[in-house]
């Protein structure tokens, strides 16, 4: 049983290494995503959703036919705080409500940041000079630049 606790430790360890909290409160998945949307993660050798792998952490399994959904609409978002179970009619009504989408409203998460690998964020966050210069280096928008140097990460990793 310890051994199982501690690969799921394990797990946790690989997601925070591979999220960065951003300034509305995300926890932005920095690795790499499918075609799903949702950033996925091996656990016990099965495939699963991040999202949904820490709700389960969090609240234990998904009630059948229960999603786990994201109060802030962004696929990539790994916060626990942010992750709700709800049927996937109550997900589009919510959606609906919000009366939103998430690329629309929050450009500067598009996917294209939670593409960027954890060593291209270090390093833009390392490096100085004229943002634009360093956003057309890796090929980012300034915005984002300016984005990923205004955060820090928690635990100074
Ligand atoms: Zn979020």
């Amino acid at each position: 049983m310890a051994g199982v606790v501690g690969m799921r430790d394990g797990v946790l360890e690989k997601i925070e290494r591979q999220t960065m909290p951003t300034a509305c409160g995300c926890l932005i998945w920095l690795g790499y995503i499918s075609g799903s949307r949702y950033p996925r993660i091996a656990v016990d050798g099965k495939r699963m959703a991040v999202h949904r792998f820490l709700y389960e952490q969090a609240y234990g399994p998904l009630p059948v036919g229960m999603l786990a959904c994201h109060t802030c609409d962004i696929p990539a978002c790994c916060n626990i705080d942010h992750v709700y179970a709800g049927t996937a009619k109550q997900n589009a009504q919510d959606r609906q409500n919000r009366g939103r989408d998430w690329s629309q409203t929050k450009p500067h998460l598009s996917l294209a940041w939670s593409r960027l690998t954890a060593e291209q964020v270090s390093a833009i966050k390392a490096s100085s000079g004229a943002q634009r210069q360093i956003a057309a280096e890796f090929k980012v928008s300034q915005a984002m630049v300016s984005m990923i140097k205004s955060n820090k990460r928690r635990k100074g990793r």
